[in-house]
């Protein structure tokens, strides 16, 4: 295939959104007033439907779990019949269901029965939070903890073993740093997994060691399995009613979907078994961890859609170029400015990337892989470059997961390979107060570039890559349009040439995901029969000063036209 016929197919990729919303639009004017008496209405809303065809609207009506009628009151309310239930949003605004389009679920999960370390302002408080923990957990049964961040501490250089040991010697202890791509354990833990300064560092990995060689604790990127693989595994049992715990948290914060940025075919199997067991509120899009055993399992039976009455979709692998700024693994071009003998860490051979990436075109799949440097961000558009010449699809919707750091050079790139970069704004406010040190300044210009990549002509889902980030989905709403921590700093916003506007913000986190996920004929706006997934908030979050979105209660979270939360 020559390259003009590629930017040929390509270019087909891109206008599929604008089809996919005229198509709605047509639906819209040909059915105006069904007859048939609608499940529900909800009425008296400002209602932002993130459809271009119909920004506002005051009322819409559902049937059978999906919108018949988007419009005034009036006309809604000729939908009323004897069973039709009646929502009075009382003025309030209506959005979309939220989706996050980058987040892991079985973590979250793992994070609310781990010992919650974020927020933490020194290494102390973490020892002591896990000391606590200790007194109630018996003997010889490993703690686990999510969220350290050393460089929220006065001293910013990694912790060492010895306070930790010293304060839990009966546990063995494994805490996650907030990033996922470090871990610090104690030496009970260190014994049990045998790591020692015998231990060689493995591909893609790092143990931080003493003078003498002797690990100090934090073992990064792939280091951490040493010791992750020797914590025992929670039985179904307790993971399905850990994932309960998890899709509640997400409906208390509006979100109506997710996209689980890598599970293993245990998880997908246990994800499979709510659905079937009506336990999968959630429209959950599942990207398959890089395995091969399981990819070629999934390949075989093919992508699959809106399993489960359109709760589940597997038909996406996550791959991972490189690491995380936070522990200087994500892959750079030039060495780190803080750090001028490393340039961070390939986590994956390009080869492996493209491989997996041209067999997935063949079998129909979506390919989403984890990049954070302009080195990781550049392999990862080669290879898929390489992939397309190979097998060239028109709508392939590849994903780059976080784009954050990107060369000049590789933003239009992004819009000509039609790869969709999925980025979490709420990464920009978490790492603006290092990030520069890390990066020097002329790096900075491609630094979370969400304008220049809109401006190249592709969309942006939004996320949060929780539990690294809060599972709220207003904060990277809010991050988006003000570049802005909650606490409104810096003044004027970082780089704020950068900014989302609200229109787009809204779309980051609604339509813009459902398109990275091919659901958008089905979900991601409130539109003629789609999905009934729709938010109510207690504030306006498209006119409120950005000061107060941050400020903004979910009311009630509906699924299907089904409340899964309100707010008491
Ligand atoms: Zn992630």
């Amino acid at each position: 295939m020559t390259s003009r016929s590629l930017s040929v197919a390509l270019l087909i990729a891109v206008p599929l959104t604008l089809h996919a919303q005229r198509v709605s639009a047509q639906r819209v004017s040909a059915q105006r007033a069904p007859a048939a008496p609608a499940d529900l209405i909800v009425t008296n809303a400002r209602v932002y439907t993130a459809d271009e065809t119909h920004p506002l609207a005051e009322a819409f009506a559902v049937r059978g779990g999906r919108i018949v009628f988007v419009g005034s009151q009036r006309e809604a309310a000729a939908l009323k019949g004897a069973a039709t239930r009646t929502v009075d949003a009382a003025g309030r605004t209506v959005i979309p269901g939220m989706v996050d389009a980058h987040a892991h679920f079985s973590g979250l999960a793992q994070t609310l029965s781990a010992v919650d370390l974020t927020g933490t302002h020194s290494y102390d408080e973490v020892v002591a939070r896990v000391a606590e923990r200790a007194k109630t957990t018996p003997k010889g049964t490993w703690i686990q903890g999510r969220g350290w961040d050393q460089n929220a501490w006065g001293d910013t250089r990694f912790p060492t073993h010895e306070k930790l040991s010293a304060a839990t010697p009966d546990h063995p202890v494994i805490l996650q740093r907030v990033d996922g791509h470090a871990v610090l354990a104690n030496s009970t833990a260190m014994r049990l997994a045998s790591v020692s300064a015998a231990t060689k560092d493995p591909d893609g990995g790092k143990l931080q060691r003493d003078a003498q060689g002797a690990p100090t604790g934090v073992l990064i990127d792939n280091a951490q399995a040493l010791i992750a693989n020797k914590v025992p595994d929670a039985t179904s049992a307790e993971w399905r009613s850990a994932l309960k715990g998890a899709i509640a948290v997400m409906h208390r914060w509006g979100l109506t979907g997710m996209h689980d940025a890598g599970a293993s075919r245990r998880m997908i199997d246990l994800y499979e078994q709510m659905a079937q067991a009506n336990e999968m509120s959630l429209r959950l899009y599942v990207m398959i961890s890089d395995d091969s055993a399981a990819i070629q399992h999934y390949m075989q039976i093919g992508p699959r859609a809106a399993l489960y009455d359109g709760h589940v979709w597997v038909r996406a692998i996550k791959l991972y170029a490189d690491g995380a700024m936070g522990s200087r693994g994500a892959a750079l071009l030039e060495p780190y400015s803080d750090d001028p003998n490393n340039s961070g860490l390939l986590l994956t051979a390009p080869a492996h990337i493209r491989d997996v990436a041209e067999r997935a075109l063949r079998a129909g799949f979506q390919v989403n892989t984890h990049a954070i440097g302009d080195r990781g961000n550049r392999v990862v558009l080669d290879a898929y470059e390489a992939a397309l010449k190979a097998v060239p699809t028109a709508d392939h919707r590849f994903r780059v997961e976080h784009a954050q750091i990107l060369n000049y050079d590789d933003v239009p790139r992004f819009a000509q390979l039609g790869v969709i970069p999925s980025m979490q704004a709420s990464h920009q406010t978490s790492d603006m107060y290092w990030i520069g040190k890390r990066l020097g300044p002329t790096r900075l210009t491609g630094a979370y570039a969400w304008r220049s990549l809109l401006n190249s002509g592709v969309v942006i889902p939004n996320g949060s890559d929780f539990p690294v980030e809060q599972v709220n989905p207003l904060i990277s709403f809010h991050a988006a349009i003000a570049r802005q921590d909650a606490n409104d700093w810096p003044a004027g916003g970082w780089l704020p040439e950068q900014r989302m506007t609200r229109e787009e913000a809204l779309r980051s986190i609604t339509i813009w995901p459902a398109y990275a996920a091919f659901q958008e004929r089905d979900m991601g706006s409130l539109s003629l029969g789609k999905y009934a997934d729709f938010v109510v908030l207690d504030q306006d979050i498209m006119r409120v000063p950005p000061e107060l979105v941050l400020k903004t209660n979910v009311i009630a979270t509906y699924v299907a036209g089904n409340a899964v939360y309100e707010r008491k």
